[in-house]
C-alpha cells in the first residue's frame, strides 16, 4: 500500500469544479494530505487568505504551479516575465510550498534559433536563482513533452534538465519536477532519473490516453492510458525521492466534467491500484 499522506492532488485536476477555497476544504474533507496550488486560483483567493486556510486545514503544499515562460526575444517582455517568476517565488514562500514549478517557455517566432532560445531561458533562470535562494524556495525545472516545445517549453527532456542543473550549479535552489505525462516516452528516462538523484523535488502523475485529443488538456486518470506509472515511481524513488506523488490531470473532455467528490474518490482508488 502506498502511504496515503504522500498523495497530493494538484488543484488543476478539479479546475472547473472548485475554487481554491473549495479545493482546500474539499481535499481536507476527503483526508487528502497535500495540495498543489494553481496561481490563477491563488490570486482569486489572495495569498494571505490561502496560506491561512491551508495551514488551518493542515494541508501540505507539494508545489505552486507555475511560473516561467521567460523565452521572449523582446527585452522588456522577458524582464516582465522574470519579475513574475520572482513574484511567484514570494508566493511559494508564503504558502510554504515544497517547490515552485518552472516552465521555460516556447520558441519565439521572431527568432527560430532554438539553441539561442534555450540559452535565453537558462540565462534568465540564472538571474532568478539568488531571489529564490534568499526566499528559501526550490525552483523545480519541469521538462515538458516535446510536442508542446513550440508553445510552452524548450526544456523537453530529463537529460536537458540535468544539463541545466549542472550549468546553474545551484543544487540547493534548483531541482527537477518529473511529470510522467511529459517524460514517459524517453528512452533515456531511467539513467537520467538516476543521474538527477536528489535534484528530483516533485513527482507529477497522470496517464497518456492512446486516443488523446488534445496535447495539454486531455490527460488521463492513472491506469486509463499507456504509461507504466509504477515503473517511473520506482525510478524516482530509487533515485532518492521521498516526497509527494502529485496527481495532475488536465481533462477538459472527462474529469473536469465530473462530480468533484467522484474525481477525488477515483484518484484515491487509483493511487493504490495504478501508481
Ligand atoms: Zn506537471
Amino acid at each position: 500500500m502506498l502511504e496515503p499522506r504522500l498523495l497530493s492532488i494538484n488543484q488543476v485536476t478539479l479546475m472547473q469544479q472548485w475554487s481554491l477555497k473549495q479545493a482546500i476544504e474539499g481535499l481536507a474533507r476527503h483526508d487528502v494530505a497535500a495540495i498543489s496550488v494553481w496561481r490563477e486560483k491563488l490570486h482569486e483567493l489572495g495569498v494571505a487568505e490561502a496560506a491561512r486556510m491551508i495551514e488551518g486545514h493542515g494541508l501540505a503544499v507539494s508545489g505552486l504551479c507555475f511560473a516561467g515562460l521567460i523565452t521572449s526575444l523582446d527585452r522588456d517582455e522577458a524582464a516582465k516575465a522574470r519579475d513574475d517568476v520572482r513574484r511567484a517565488i514570494d508566493e511559494a514562500a508564503r504558502l510554504k510550498a515544497r517547490c515552485l514549478v518552472f516552465v521555460a517557455g516556447g520558441v519565439d517566432p521572431r527568432n527560430k534559433d532554438i539553441k539561442a532560445t534555450r540559452g535565453r531561458a537558462l540565462d534568465g533562470l540564472a538571474s532568478i536563482v539568488p531571489h529564490a535562494r534568499q526566499a528559501g524556495v526550490k525552483i523545480a525545472l519541469e521538462p515538458l513533452h516535446p510536442m508542446i516545445c513550440a508553445t510552452r517549453s524548450v526544456l523537453s527532456t530529463m537529460k536537458l534538465a540535468n544539463e541545466w542543473c549542472d550549468t546553474l550549479a545551484a543544487e540547493d535552489t534548483v531541482g527537477i519536477a518529473v511529470d510522467t505525462y511529459a517524460v514517459w516516452w524517453d528512452p533515456e528516462l531511467e539513467p537520467q532519473i538516476a543521474r538527477a538523484g536528489k535534484r528530483i523535488c516533485a513527482f507529477h502523475i497522470s496517464d497518456w490516453l492512446p486516443d488523446t485529443q488534445d496535447l495539454r488538456l486531455d490527460r488521463g486518470m492513472m491506469g486509463d492510458g499507456v504509461i507504466d506509472i509504477p515503473a517511473i515511481r520506482r525510478m524516482v524513488e530509487a533515485a532518492g525521492y521521498t516526497g509527494h506523488r502529485e496527481v495532475e490531470i488536465f481533462s477538459a473532455r472527462n474529469w473536469w466534467k465530473r462530480d468533484s467528490d467522484e474525481v477525488v474518490r477515483t484518484v484515491k482508488e487509483r493511487y493504490q491500484t495504478a501508481v
